[in-house]
């Protein structure tokens, strides 16, 4: 695999924290629920997977933060600059926050869930793939 063309950075809006991606980041999706909404700030979340032992910070790892919303699930973020991350599954990273990709991960979201919680000031285009609440896997 050619490791240069396929390597995807990422890092908070302080600039602090980076890591990078060796692999492929996929099964993007944005989930509307209001868990979401306060969790990424924003009117949705905006996530893709990472496969595993392909992530890796490389810089500011000491900043991060971390908050568990369930038992063995949660966010990291930066402690400086309120940026979230990635997820976590068990204290492994599972997966990004788009927003915080450097480049084109050359992949766009393809479903929206829980479209049913979304917020009233949203609009979502009727073209795209949505779920009134999870999709089936
Ligand atoms: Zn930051
Ligand atoms: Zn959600």
């Amino acid at each position: 695999m050619d490791s240069d063309s396929s390597t995807l950075t990422g890092e908070c809006f302080c600039g602090a924290i980076a890591y990078t991606i060796t692999g492929s980041v996929f099964d993007a999706r944005s989930c509307h629920c209001s868990k979401c909404r306060k969790a990424f700030s924003s009117q949705a979340s905006s996530y893709a997977l990472v496969e595993p032992g392909t992530f890796s910070w490389t810089r500011g790892q000491d900043l991060l933060t971390t908050y568990e919303s369930e038992p063995g699930f949660g966010l990291a973020f930066c402690s400086r600059c309120g940026s979230t991350l990635c997820g976590l599954h068990n204290d492994q990273v599972h997966g990004i926050t788009l927003g915080c990709l450097n480049e084109d991960p050359h992949i766009e979201i393809g479903r929206h869930i829980f479209v049913a919680s979304k917020a009233s000031w949203e609009v979502i285009p009727d073209s795209v793939v949505q779920y009134a609440e999870n999709s089936p896997e």
